[in-house]
């Protein structure tokens, strides 16, 4: 599959995946824990073929960056688990070497180009092309951007709190992704209750994956899209709403959220732009009476 995703025109800008890598076997039980395997396999005959393995007993899940580009400004949302970085108890993200950014260059982008990186939250596959490796130092990679994190995530990750729990999936990363975006007064910082950015987008806060997750609302020329981060892992939960994943810190919370936004683009139809569907990771969610169905676009 070619690592540049397909090119999308919605509300005056056009979207575009850049792919850092994709997550094979999967397990279910791994990244839903609480679900039962028959609830699964339910679902299994509406999954796309590209949701899964060929064996069709493991998921597939894809970390990568959605490139935006307005008429006025590039910028990224979230930005995987990046080069280099040491993450011994993580052994999947621990020193890797991605071709990342040149396929942002082959996307038409230079890192110089970058005017905003968004995190949606902290976490170590969202914030890691943030920083990279220059003569033994984490640098931030976008230079002439401004970083945008939700300021609850920041004070969250930046404080004992988190790093005391191992299973928390983002210590280490605060210091190495956060931190020299941070020094290098280069960030900017969301409130808890979110609000408009620029001209065309609006924060909104869907807590619960992480204590101050945010998801990106695009909306211009009656056409909608959203931009959900970590508010699902994959289309399992856009029929299971309630299956929050192993990753999730807060899980009332996140299924709360999860439920919102399942709603809020349903009764929009605005497109998805999910951060770890497989295939296109862009789609279109509908009702079907109670429940909610997921199509790919
Ligand atoms: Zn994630």
């Amino acid at each position: 599959m070619s690592d540049l995703g397909k090119e999308y025109h919605i509300a005056g800008v056009t979207v575009r995946k850049v792919q850092e890598q994709y997550l094979h076997d999967v397990p279910p039980s791994f990244l839903y824990p609480s679900a039962k395997s028959e609830d699964i396999k339910a679902i299994g005959p509406r999954l796309a073929g590209i949701d899964m393995d060929e064996d069709r007993d493991t998921l597939v899940v894809s970390i990568h960056t959605w490139l935006v580009k307005t008429p006025d400004h590039v910028i990224l949302i979230d930005t995987g688990s990046g080069n280099d970085k040491e993450r011994p108890r993580n052994p999947g993200f621990h020193h890797q070497t991605i071709p990342f950014l040149d396929r942002l260059r082959r996307a038409g982008v230079a890192p110089e180009d970058v005017d905003f990186v968004i995190n949606t939250h902290l976490h170590v596959d969202h914030s890691g092309w943030n920083t990279v490796l220059q003569d033994g130092k984490w640098v931030p990679t976008f230079k002439n951007a401004r970083y945008i994190f939700p300021r609850v995530e920041q004070e969250y990750y930046s404080s004992t709190a988190s790093h005391n729990d191992v299973n928390i999936p983002s210590s280490g990363v605060y210091e190495d992704s956060v931190w020299p975006v941070i020094d290098a007064g280069i960030a900017d910082f969301i409130d808890s209750e979110g609000g408009t950015f620029l001209d065309r987008f609006t924060f909104l806060p869907t807590p619960g994956h992480s204590i101050g997750h945010m998801s990106v609302l695009l909306e211009a020329d009656n056409e909608s899209a959203i931009f959900a981060g970590d508010v699902m892992h994959h289309p399992i939960q856009v029929e299971r709403p309630d299956f929050n994943t192993v990753f999730c810190e807060f899980l009332d919370l996140a299924a709360q959220s999860r439920r919102r936004v399942l709603e809020l683009t349903a009764d929009k139809h605005a497109m998805y732009f999910s951060t770890h569907f497989p295939g296109s990771s862009a789609g279109y969610v509908t009702r079907d009476g109670e429940k909610f169905r997921w199509s790919y676009v």
